[in-house]
């Protein structure tokens, strides 16, 4: 069996899902499974109606008529003739979603988010099954609710290995192509949950390892995996080769390509991870197996804006040690707070910090009866792998170094824009 998996900007609109279709003609369907995105930016516009549900009923009819229309466009330049048993199967969905919060007593927003955001994936799974059907190519629809079993924590659900081994084994039809929603799934009442932000991939990863596929491709609107994000910086190079623990590094640290949960069910399994890009299906994009080394070796770049950077030196000059940094890590923790680089000193320690929460002013006010409190915000984290003499150079043209640590392979600089 492969693995496809097509995110929201390669099906954004009709000519994304006609050069699905064209793709999926020259690499030969039979045993093959493709994962989809919603299109576009509808899990953004589901949030949107999940908000105003709960915060802004006024607009709530209207956020919901946004992402029908939407949809409805992309089916009138799909199909020359309306095709009544799609728009209706679209519009069901929509009446759904409606008696659903009409019905919903549950003042759970990760619950109530999860019902409605998943059908994002529902309904661009079900245009592309029926578009593939209409143009000669025979595929079968699986809901992933009935195939990716979780348990029922809302927005960010975990997996159940054997039961969804199970259900995959049962549903799958290996003979011809199969279709299924990323980022879906359900717990045991069956009631809708989701892996969270971005889990398409992940979902293609738990499919792949539980049918022990030969390889899973990601077709992106990029040419593969690159050395940096061709937003912030010129001359980006196409990374041929890397290793899963090379590829989970980059992911971990922000680089946004790959989902970071995707990478360990495919190592396990040792399924190489093929990223390629959809404008360009017969390019090879990036390969990543096991073991194999950087191929090109180049300094790969990878930037996390909008972090703080905290200093916390003891009050009497006591020491920083083991004691005070469990708890400051404990309190870190309790507060979500992600530390992505430490650095400690005799009296002091610095911790660069992603404050998605926005906790922070309650974690400062809370160690500032312990420590003497600094505090930069509005730092950006640049972790350069393979770096070489130029590649701090390239960023401190325009920043100001704060805090820089490196190993052997790794150079991580905390700087501020000037
Ligand atoms: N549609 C979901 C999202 O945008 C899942 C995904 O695209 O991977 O987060
Ligand atoms: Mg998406």
């Amino acid at each position: 069996m492969k693995i496809y998996k097509f995110g929201g900007a390669s099906i954004k609109d009709s000519d994304g899902v006609r050069n699905l279709i064209s793709i999926l003609k020259i690499k030969k369907t039979e045993k093959t499974l493709i994962v989809v995105s919603a299109m576009g930016k509808t899990t953004n516009k589901f949030e949107q109606v999940v908000d105003n549900y709960f915060n802004n009923k006024n607009n709530l009819d209207n956020s919901l008529k946004l992402v029908y229309d939407y949809h409805n466009q992309i089916l009138e330049n799909l199909f020359e003739n309306a095709n009544n048993k799609i728009n209706n199967e679209i519009k069901l969905i929509f009446r759904n979603i409606k008696e659903f919060l009409k019905k919903n007593k549950s003042p759970n927003y990760s619950f109530v988010y999860d019902q409605v955001v998943s059908n994002g994936e529902l309904i661009s799974s079900k245009i592309i099954c029926e578009f593939l059907n209409n143009n000669g190519v025979a595929t079968n629809w699986i809901d992933a609710r009935e195939i990716i079993k979780t348990d029922s924590k809302y927005r960010g659900a975990n997996v159940n290995w054997e039961e969804t081994k199970r259900k995959i084994s049962e549903n799958v039809d290996l003979n011809q192509l199969n279709i299924t929603q990323g980022f879906v799934a359900s717990d045991n009442n069956n009631f809708t949950t989701t892996l969270g932000r971005e889990g398409s991939d992940y979902s293609a990863a738990i499919i792949a390892f539980c049918l022990n596929a030969r390889s899973l491709t990601i077709w992106k609107d990029v040419p593969g995996v690159l050395n940096c994000d061709p937003k912030v910086f010129k001359n980006s190079v196409l990374l041929e080769n890397i290793s899963y623990s090379e590829a989970i590094e980059l992911a971990f640290y922000g680089a946004s390509v790959i989902h970071p949960k995707t990478l360990q069910p495919l190592q396990k399994k040792e399924i190489p991870l093929l990223v390629k890009p959809f404008s360009d299906p017969n390019s090879n994009g990036t390969k990543i197996t096991r073991g194999i080394k950087i191929n090109p070796k180049v300094p790969c770049f990878i930037v996390k804006n909008n972090l703080s950077l905290i200093k916390l030196s003891s009050l009497d000059f006591s020491f920083i040690v083991e004691e005070n940094i469990s708890e400051i890590f404990q309190e870190l923790h309790e507060n979500k707070i992600k530390v992505d680089l430490t650095q400690n000193s005799a009296i002091s320690i610095y911790l660069c910090i992603e404050d998605k929460y926005f906790r922070l002013d309650k974690l400062l006010s809370k160690l500032k009866a312990k420590f003497k409190v600094k505090y930069v915000d509005n730092v950006d984290l640049y972790t350069i792998r393979h770096f070489d003499k130029n590649s701090s150079k390239k960023i401190l043209q325009d920043h100001n170094l704060i805090l820089e640590q490196r190993t052997n392979e790794v150079l991580k600089l905390v700087v501020k824009k000037i």
